[in-house]
């Protein structure tokens, strides 16, 4: 894979530090992973997944109809009925801490597909994504035998099937927090990755077989869609758990009205990070830019609104504007890569029309970065300033690297500026005093709110939205109920 010489208008130049491909191995062709095996779809249809960088095609990918779906959910069923439920607890747990371990030993080559798949940089599927996955499947691990401690006096009980659903934006982050909790649980799972970045998913496939897990416990299916909306409608999934956007996610839980299966919905945001002004200014900049230009915005808890109190406004929009100047954007598979590509040409369109909106809107559009490769799907590192709360690129989440600024004066002010929106996933608040942490953490109504800090992420620490941003909690102990029924001890 090679590298063209990194420049931006900071004036350094980088010499390319291209991250070797030449240990990882796809596949032309990938089928339908159903009952241990890759089988082909029974219509004989497949899609090409996209290298948004190049815009070359990666590998073709079979698109599941419901035919697929109904044998995926027979053979989920029959594993769940025999061996898996007849299992112990303790070797349940054994074959995910087997799962863990061999994500870790090819983490490298699991990093370089994701970052080939879906445009993120390597720095980031590198350290972020690969080794938190593996960190979700040792904590859940150590939980297979131990539901009696996280549910004293209830008696766990596994749903049966659960069908899950995930976006492109955390591939196999995204599969690990689904797949983990419920096998630790000693459900068996039908999992369709997005249709954008199948790969990951599909090795991970590759990887539970390896591992020797009974076949049919964990089942991936690709396709778009119509393909999800099988799955979560097959009459024969106990338990729906869905990522991604929040129009989807109201379509399901439409769809899952009057049935008896139980479900967990993680959708959009549109957290605000909260600058005050006795932050530390130059770590709260880099807070800022870790929340929305870190894996090019594509965070459901992007820090996209920035809260700045206005004595120090112009002080940090000016560092910020310097620190953006100095953002690599470009090929994800060079180490020194800040800002890698947007994941499809449909999101790129999508963040360029919001970028039009924001102008037509009477917002000063500032953008900073390198200068963009010419293939490929590239945003560069983007702010708004002179916004105000009822537009558009305030309200609505445009998920790539757009920040919209506005200010405030009081605490109060910027509460209620931080809580007018229709989400409330996540929120940051960067001050020097505990007492505004406590106040400001404990009235921003969001999932999760960081303090002096912004975007991080724990297996052992639960997470999910209010409002619009979703149903249930993943993570941690919470991720554990959603995926059992709790009867009365013994
Ligand atoms: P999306 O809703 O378009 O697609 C998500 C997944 O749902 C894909 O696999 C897609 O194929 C599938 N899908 C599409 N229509 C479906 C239907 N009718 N029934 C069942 N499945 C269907 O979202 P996206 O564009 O892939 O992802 C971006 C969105 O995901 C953003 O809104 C983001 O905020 C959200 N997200 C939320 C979290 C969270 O934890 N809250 C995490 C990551 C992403």
């Amino acid at each position: 894979m090679s590298s063209t010489k990194l420049s931006f208008d900071g004036g350094w130049e980088y010499a390319p530090a291209p991250q070797d491909t030449s240990h990882i191995s796809l596949d032309d062709r990938y089928g339908l992973f159903i009952g241990g095996e890759f089988v082909e779809p029974s219509d004989g249809r497949y899609f090409d997944t996209i290298n948004p960088a190049t815009e070359q095609s990666l590998a073709s990918v079979a698109s599941a109809g419901d035919k697929d779906i109904d044998r995926a959910v027979r053979a989920a069923r029959k594993a769940y009925e025999g061996p898996w439920s007849k299992m112990s607890a303790g070797d349940r747990g054994k074959y995910l801490f087997r799962i863990a371990r061999m994500l870790q030993e090819r983490s490298r080559e699991f990093a370089v597909i994701e970052s080939l798949d879906g445009g993120k940089p390597i720095r980031e599927s590198r350290d972020i994504d690969i080794p938190l996955s593996a960190a979700h499947f040792f904590y859940y691990a150590g939980w297979a035998d131990k539901l009696d401690y996280a549910f004293p006096g209830r008696d766990a009980r596994p749903l049966g099937v659960a069908g899950q659903v995930i976006p492109w934006n955390f591939p196999l982050l995204m599969a690990a927090w689904k797949i983990a909790p419920a096998l630790a649980c000693g459900n068996t799972v039908v999992l369709k990755p997005a249709e954008t970045t199948p790969l990951t998913a599909l090795k991970l496939a590759e990887l539970v077989r390896d591992a020797g897990l009974p076949p049919g416990v964990v089942n991936i299916v690709t396709g778009a869609g119509e393909t999800g909306a099988a799955l979560v409608n097959h009459p024969g999934v106990d338990k729906v758990a869905f990522t991604g956007s929040t129009a989807v996610g109201r379509a399901i839980q439409k769809s899952l009205a009057g049935t008896n299966k139980k479900y967990t919905l993680e959708l959009g945001g549109k957290a605000a990070n909260v600058i005050f002004a006795d932050a530390a200014i130059d770590q709260a900049v880099e807070g800022i830019v870790n929340g929305i230009f870190f894996n090019q915005g594509h965070v459901c808890c992007a820090g996209s609104r920035l809260l700045v109190q206005e004595s120090v406004a112009d002080e940090v929009i000016q560092k910020l504007k310097d620190r953006m100047q100095t953002l690599i954007v470009g090929d994800p598979l060079d180490k020194n890569t800040d800002i890698g590509a947007i994941n499809s040409k449909a999101q790129l369109e999508r963040i360029e029309s919001y970028l039009g909106l924001g102008r037509e809107e009477g917002a000063e559009m500032y953008q900073g970065g390198s200068a963009t490769p010419e293939t490929g799907y590239w945003c560069r590192p983007t702010l708004f300033t002179g916004v105000s709360q009822s537009n558009r690129i305030v309200q609505e989440e445009i998920f790539g690297p757009v920040l919209a600024i506005q200010t405030f004066r009081t605490l109060e002010e910027a509460l209620t500026k931080a809580n007018n929106t229709p989400y409330g996933l996540s929120g940051g608040v960067w001050t020097d005093k505990g007492a505004k942490i406590f106040k400001m953490t404990q009235q921003v109504r969001a999932g999760v709110v960081w303090a002096n800090t912004f975007n991080k992420f724990d297996p052992t620490s639960p997470f999910g939205g209010y409002k619009e941003s979703g149903v249930g909690r993943e993570g941690g102990l919470h991720g554990l109920s959603a995926y059992v029924s709790l009867e009365a001890g013994q």
